[in-house]
């Protein structure tokens, strides 16, 4: 399997995992996270457009985050396969998913659900210190992941593209679960 998407709150792992398989399969692991991220720091207009979304715990608007993404899977590294961490976050972006791949004559193989306890995500973000990672943005990123992510959990599950893994176990069962499956 190349074409991965991960679902889950803010603070299950995707990151760490995504980029474990990323690596295992030598295909790009693209978090729209990493690239907002990274827009902010270079100050570019889209970093400038992103920034007070991100601090407060909102999701960035749709046009950006498809505009990036669609940039992003035509790239040649992209051609082979990609993990997806942090994207599609609501069912409009991954109904622009879809299209998207439609248009590229491409598909997904699998979207990974890795569930986590609230209290150990709580636990996880606090400790990990990023700059939006403040007790109130935390709970507000909470709320927008069940509000607007969750329903991404059925969206993918009436496709039958769904498997959902314990988040919660050590990283390396999470690592190891997730290298059986694919
Ligand atoms: P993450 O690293 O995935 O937790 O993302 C950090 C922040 O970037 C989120 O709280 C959002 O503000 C923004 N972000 C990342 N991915 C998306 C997306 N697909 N749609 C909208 N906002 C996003």
């Amino acid at each position: 399997m190349t074409r991965l998407i991960f679902l889950g709150p803010p603070g299950a792992g995707k990151g760490t995992q995504a980029k474990v398989l990323a690596d295992l399969g030598q295909i790009p692991h693209i978090s729209t996270g990493d690239i907002l991220r990274a827009a902010v720091s270079a100050q570019t207009a889209l970093g400038i457009k992103a920034k007070n979304f991100m601090d407060q715990g909102e999701l960035v608007p749709d046009d950006l985050v498809v505009d990036l993404i669609q940039e992003r899977l035509s790239q040649p590294d992209a051609q082979p396969g990609w993990i997806l961490d942090g994207f599609p976050r609501n069912v409009v972006q991954a109904q622009a998913l879809d299209d998207l791949l439609t248009t590229m004559q491409q598909g997904y193989d699998r979207v990974i659900n890795l569930d986590v306890p609230d209290e150990i995500i709580v636990q996880r973000m606090l400790s990990r210190g990023r700059q939006d990672d403040n007790e109130e943005t935390i709970r507000r990123r909470l709320e927008v992941y069940r509000e607007q992510t969750e329903p991404l959990i059925d969206f993918y599950d009436q496709r039958h593209k769904l498997t959902t893994i314990n988040g919660a176990q050590p990283m390396t069962a999470v690592t190891a679960a997730l290298a059986d499956l694919i």
